[in-house]
């Protein structure tokens, strides 16, 4: 049980203004792994304040001793690699061994990588007559999601500390343990007072009244559209720069030259990475028409040799999902696609066999499934694969396209050209071939 009773505020372990608090919950056991004060919106504006302070003397410190503070992070997640990587696989349900490589080596590289960068990286540039300086945007809100919890904290906390900016981070109130391990590792790295600052809370508080600040100079936000939504909107009201990184339901084109064994194959892998919590899964499969039947078979037979159960234990492939809402969520999805006619070859709304303690879905993939139906053009969030058929690169690319979202995609092809002017045209922010 992870008790942390404060927030991390102005170089110091700081009591909420409130008294409320935030319960964690274990993914498998659905027991209580940890709690966090609930954090007003006065501890965000304490936050603010102390970041704003602490700017200036921050934004002018030399970059190799930047650096050697990212250096010691990265250091510090390193030596609590078993730990950290044993509480997100409590509080989000990866298995362990992926936790360990995913959910906290990343964010360790992620520190290492912006320490050496500031080696090389060049603030000023000259252009003819005129000199391109690229300075620190001042005090930036950091706003993240439950299902890397680390790595998104890291993800921005990083390169805004290498910049030169100062922080105030709001984690997830779902997956908050890993952030407050982070304020620990941060403390003892011994950077300044206020440059890094930890305001656990809910979105609707904490959240918008750092999106809402005058003194924030930015909010870099991930999570789900409709929050990012409602952060671009207050932010409004201050003009400041918002970044926000959204949902998606990315499409993974295989082309009828693929080698389909496999492309379907590491597809569906993709598509249940993290059990499906994975904002640039690839849920949506577009298979030629021609080899669908074939696609569904392997698709079938992928599934139903997942191994799915306790995520602590070694071998397992799937865990449970991070919440009992989450797992309704998605059981519901599946519900709704059966209700709108696609046809289920494997899993359910109902739990896997055996495991009706902890937040398990069952690996379930749908055929037969019409880009129009809800599942396949709202983000579901869990182990759902949709196998749509296509019947010809354009038309691939039709249906990739013929979404809101936007963010990531696959093709598979033999052909490295021709999978090549696919990805070309494909409307999203990132695309992997084969
Ligand atoms: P969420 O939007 O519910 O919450 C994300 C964060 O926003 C949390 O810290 C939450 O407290 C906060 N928040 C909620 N309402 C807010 C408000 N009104 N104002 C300010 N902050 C608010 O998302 P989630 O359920 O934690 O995460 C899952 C979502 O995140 C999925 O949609 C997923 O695709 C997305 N995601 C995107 C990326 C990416 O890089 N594009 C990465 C990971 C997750």
């Amino acid at each position: 049980m992870k008790l942390y009773k404060r927030l991390f505020i102005d170089g110091e372990w700081a009591e909420a203004s409130g008294s409320g608090r935030f319960d964690v919950i274990h993914s498998v056991t659905e027991e209580v792994m940890g709690r966090v004060p609930e954090g007003t919106s006065h501890d965000a504006a304490r936050a603010v304040e102390a970041a704003r302070a602490a700017f200036d003397s921050w934004a002018a410190t030399p970059r190799d001793v930047r650096a050697m503070y990212l250096t010691r992070i990265h250091e510090g997640v390193v030596a609590r690699t078993e730990e950290l990587a044993a509480t997100v696989t409590g509080e989000v349900g990866v298995p362990l061994q992926t936790s360990v490589v995913v959910q906290v080596g990343h964010p360790a590289n992620t520190a290492k990588a912006y320490a050496e960068l500031l080696d090389e990286y060049s603030f000023e540039q000259r252009i003819g007559h005129s000199l391109v300086v690229r300075e620190p945007v001042g005090v930036v809100a950091c706003i993240t999601p439950w299902n890397f919890p680390l790595h998104q904290a890291m993800a921005k906390v990083a390169p805004a500390l290498a910049a030169g900016c100062t922080v105030v981070l709001k984690p997830s109130e779902v997956a908050p343990l890993t952030a407050f391990a982070l304020a620990e590792i941060i403390d003892a790295a011994g950077l300044p007072r206020g440059v890094f600052n930890l305001v656990s809370g809910t979105g609707a508080t904490v959240g918008e009244a750092l999106a809402g600040h005058d003194q924030v100079d930015m909010v870099s936000f991930t999570g789900s559209t409709r929050a990012g939504r409602r952060v671009s909107e207050v932010a409004a009201r201050t003009i400041k720069r918002v970044a926000v990184e959204l949902g998606g339901k990315s499409a993974c084109i295989i082309l009828d030259d693929a080698p389909l064994e496999q492309a379907v194959t590491a597809g569906l892998a993709n598509c249940f990475r993290n059990c499906g919590q994975t904002c640039s899964a690839w849920s949506r499969m577009l298979v030629p028409r021609a080899k669908y039947a074939a696609a569904v078979e392997i698709a079938k037979r992928a599934a139903e040799a997942l191994d799915v159960g306790d995520p602590r234990v070694d071998g397992t492939d799937l865990g449970p999902l991070a919440s009992a809402l989450q797992r309704d969520r998605v059981r519901s999805y599946i519900s709704t696609g059966i209700e709108e006619g696609a046809t289920l070859v494997t899993g359910g709304p109902k739990p896997p066999p055996g495991l009706i303690k902890g937040y398990y879905v069952s690996p379930t993939v749908f055929a037969n499934v019409h880009n129009t139906m809800t599942i396949a053009r709202e983000e579901v969030f869990g182990p759902v694969l949709c196998l749509i058929a296509h019947d010809s690169d354009d038309d691939a690319v039709r249906l990739a396209n013929d979404s809101i979202y936007g963010l990531s995609a696959g093709v598979w092809s033999a052909d490295s050209k021709r999978a090549d002017a696919v990805a070309r045209r494909l409307r999203t922010g990132q695309v992997d071939i084969n």
